[in-house]
């Protein structure tokens, strides 16, 4: 006599939450790891800008140095995909139109194309604005346009991006019920590449799932496409055909309010005339390349690699600095606590947060704090100068 019972969906249960504890801990884990690597890049990236510049005159070294900076750039999107997945990554939404980014990320890769590969970009004018974080969508047209490229194995054929209102019929309500009847901006990326079988199509948006050789293939970009398109609401589809080619489909929900005027960027840096910083980093691999940075903007820079240093400096002639740049995760504390001792010292006092990924940090919590502003880590040339000269305005004001 027996008693048998079928465990299979037990089975399947517990290999899913398995699954699901990996995920976590890898997603834990691989956020740690972004947080260091981006202050390896931010080194990386200041002295290229600074080899850049001295370099004026040499074109061989220029081209070398823009092609290094091109290298840094990559990792930075990984970075950036990786703190993503990991959620990490705090959003920036704001009322925007689409097809600017979506203009500015196909230029790249337009420049990269093989001569015997169309793109095609067509956006509509009357496609509606949508609240969305313009760095999460420049990185899902990236992801979608990249495997797209790879789709077509460097064969002839052709890429369309494309945006456009669509306002679902009542009867396609009812095939896709996970629609409302409001108007959307669809975002299509089409290729005529190899497609894929349905049971690739299963398993398309698992993390690290891949079917491309290592080195070529990280599973995360469809990961991440998902994951974004979530957060903002959207719905996004697929269709593809073994040997025809693969169109996936985002729905954003349009926004009715009108789009926020997008702020040119200035060409020319600001620079100052001799004022006084004090720098404060725990790591000077990060301090000696920005005290560089700031010195050829014409500041001048004390530089600290400790916290308690700093704020003896500070104390010593409160008078004497006109701004305090500080890190935000440091052993001894962090750049909060140090923005209120110096404002213990000295109240008006312009403070700016620098920090690498900035998960619970918000308007509010600065504001709180009295930090003028935050700037993300790796930090440009360009977007220092310009918060720094902010930073100086605003108390000779
Ligand atoms: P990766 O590109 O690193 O492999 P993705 O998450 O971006 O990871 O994609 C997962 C898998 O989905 C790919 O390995 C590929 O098999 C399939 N795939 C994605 N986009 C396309 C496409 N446009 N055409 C054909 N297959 C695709
Ligand atoms: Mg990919």
């Amino acid at each position: 006599m027996a008693v048998k019972r079928d465990v299979t969906r037990e089975m399947q249960l517990e290999s899913q939450f398995r699954q699901a504890q990996k995920m976590e801990a890898i997603g834990t884990l691989a956020g740690g790891i972004a947080h260091d690597f981006n202050n390896i890049l931010s080194a990386i990236f200041s002295y290229g800008c600074l080899l850049q510049q001295d370099a004026a005159g040499n074109p061989a070294a220029q081209e070398d140095i823009a092609e290094l900076l091109k290298a840094a750039g990559r990792a930075r999107d990984l970075v950036q995909q990786i703190l993503t997945f990991s959620r990490q990554r705090e959003q920036k939404r704001q009322v925007i139109t689409l097809n600017t980014v979506i203009r500015e990320s196909t230029k790249f890769l337009r420049a990269s194309l093989p001569a015997d590969i169309q793109i095609e970009i067509n956006l509509a004018p009357d496609a509606p604005a949508v609240l969305a974080d313009p760095t999460q969508i420049y990185q899902v047209t990236m992801n979608l346009a990249t495997n797209a490229l790879h789709a077509l194995e460097g064969k002839p054929g052709q890429i369309t991006v494309s945006l456009d209102a669509f306002v679902p019929s009542d009867q396609f309500i009812q095939a896709h019920p996970e629609f409302r009847p409001i108007q959307y901006a669809r975002m299509a990326v089409a290729d005529t590449g190899h497609g894929m079988d349905a049971k690739t199509l299963e398993r398309i948006f698992e993390p690290f799932f891949t079917t491309k050789p290592v080195g070529k293939g990280t599973g995360l970009g469809l990961a991440v496409v998902h994951g974004i398109v979530q957060s903002h609401d959207g719905i996004i589809k697929v269709e593809s055909e073994v040997g025809k080619g693969t169109t996936f489909s985002l729905y954003f929900p349009a926004q009715t309010q009108p789009p926020a005027l997008s702020e040119a960027a200035p060409d020319k840096m600001a620079t100052g005339h001799g004022q006084q910083i004090l720098l404060l980093d725990d790591e000077s691999a990060l301090t000696t390349p920005m005290q560089r940075l700031l010195e050829r903007l014409n500041y001048r820079v004390t530089v600290s690699n400790g916290a308690s240093e700093a704020i003896g400096l500070f104390r010593r002639n409160p008078a004497q600095f006109d701004l305090v740049i500080t890190d935000l995760t440091m052993p001894e504390m962090n750049g909060f606590e140090v923005a209120r001792q110096i404002h213990a010292i000295r109240s008006n006092a312009p403070v700016i947060l620098a920090s690498g990924h900035t998960p619970t940090i918000n308007a509010e919590n600065l504001r709180k704090a009295g930090i003028f502003q935050l700037i993300e880590k790796p930090i440009s040339m360009t977007a220092l100068a310009d918060a720094v000269h902010r930073a100086l305005e605003v108390v000779n004001r």
